[in-house]
């Protein structure tokens, strides 16, 4: 392997994790850094300029959802906006019942945020995604019950890029009063973030996944939306959100997400074109791989590849050697020895799931990153796969090792196939 001094250049394809932020969100938040360091509770003139640039970004949020100014509550990313709009909506809302629904592929902050309710005495059913990684929308309508209060199925999927049927699952809880929640952290780049077209009641946003500040999110509570608060301390964001307001930050995400919404559909375009052109170059010069999700329901920049018989991990740390930066599924789980549980809950056996490689593309990238790429990843898939002591079958379907899922890490047990 060649050493780092000898390397010609660094190809980032991590995007879904981390986004370089925009100089002109940069830019925009400087001021509030120094000069404008005022709390915005202050009456004062330096408070009162600190409030200014927080209601400038709350009116930028607005326009781009599509609601009111007052629907907007900043938060301290998409993990606490997705545990304030769960678990403070199921506190909020248990004198009406205490059932949850949400599906086997969320984020950790949901599905964490669910099994801390169930200790709680609520009961949660997680319903199974498609092969494809595409939710089925009368797979939620069945889980529904009398008792059941909210709904969490996220806009598009961190890890395999998965757009979900967000308006048709909306369309079902319309009548009967059920409140919608959707994680939007690695839609807001690409997807319409129209809340009334969407048909949402809780909508989740972070500033680090839009070439913004990380540390920084947003959650659209409809209004007459009961959330009960999660931090104790301070009347801030009409009472739903405790604490001194990072305006730097929110400045930066507001600036973050007008960049966003202006870009979302020529961007969108571009890298839809080069990540089809990374998925048939990889799926065709090498051989046995396999493409995790969707091919059209799917993010713009999002790569998810099984590369058989050998480990994400180590295709992963070979590819750092030759410059290159990416992932073997979500961030969160990569220090842990757990395969993903959103590969697994589309079906696929335990050594597909270790197998799995992400590259997300991002403003960023050109072809000729791509062409990098591919100079030296089937080099590296060949010598791994020489001292791989396993062949895996192609079309291998469910469990392999169940005794591998026995510890307390695997979350999702519920009802999903693979844990039958
Ligand atoms: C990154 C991410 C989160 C967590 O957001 P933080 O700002 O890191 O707390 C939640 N959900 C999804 C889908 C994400 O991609």
């Amino acid at each position: 392997m060649s050493k780092e001094t000898e390397i010609k250049r660094r190809v980032y394809l991590d995007h879904a994790a981390a986004t370089p932020m925009d100089l002109r969100v940069k830019e925009a938040m400087d001021s509030y850094m120094t000069d404008e360091y005022g709390n915005a509770g202050g009456l004062y003139r330096e408070g009162r300029r600190a409030k200014d640039g927080i209601d400038h970004a709350r009116k930028s949020l607005a326009r781009i959802l599509s609601c009111r100014p007052d629907e907007v509550v900043f938060t301290s990313g998409g993990t606490e906006g997705d545990v304030l709009a769960i678990i403070g909506t199921a506190r909020a809302n248990k004198d009406r019942g205490s059932h949850i629904v949400t599906t086997t592929i969320e984020h950790q902050a949901v599905l964490e945020s669910c099994e801390a309710l169930e200790k709680e005495g609520f009961e949660v059913t997680y319903v199974d995604v498609e092969p494809n990684g595409v939710v089925d929308p009368k797979k939620i309508e069945s889980a529904l019950r009398d008792d059941t209060i909210l709904v969490s199925v996220m806009y598009a999927n961190n890890e395999i890029g998965t757009i979900q049927p967000i308006r048709n699952i909306a369309k079902i809880l319309k009548d009967r009063k059920i409140i919608f929640h959707t994680d939007a952290c690695q839609a807001s780049e690409y997807l319409d973030l129209d809340v009334q077209k969407l048909g949402v009641d809780l909508l989740v946003l972070n500033g680090s996944k839009v070439y913004g500040p990380k540390g920084v999110g947003a959650v659209f509570v409809r209004n007459g939306t009961r959330v009960r608060p999660i931090l104790f301390g301070g009347a801030q964001e009409g009472k739903r959100r405790a604490g001194t307001e990072n305006v730097p930050g929110i400045v930066g995400l507001g600036r973050a997400l007008e960049i966003a919404d202006e870009m979302k559909v020529r961007e969108g375009a571009r890298l839809s074109e080069l990540r089809d052109y990374l998925i048939s170059r990889i799926t065709k010069e090498i051989k046995r791989t396999i493409l995790n999700g969707d091919a059209k329901e799917r993010l713009p920049n999002n790569v998810n590849i099984s590369i058989l018989d050998i480990e994400g991990e180590a295709t992963l740390l070979y590819l750092d050697n030759y410059g290159i930066a990416c992932s073997t599924g979500s961030a969160c789980t990569s220090e842990s020895l757990d395969p993903s549980h959103v590969i697994l809950a589309l079906g696929k056996p335990y050594e597909h799931a270790h197998a799995s490689i992400r590259f997300t593309l991002g403003r960023g990238t050109k072809k000729e990153d791509l062409d990098y790429l591919m100079e030296y990843l089937p080099g590296v898939v060949t010598t791994l796969r020489k001292i791989s002591p396993i062949t895996v079958e192609e079309d291998a379907k469910g469990m392999s090792h169940p005794e591998a899922f026995a510890g307390e890490n695997m979350r999702v047990k519920a009802n999903s196939k693979n844990y039958k």
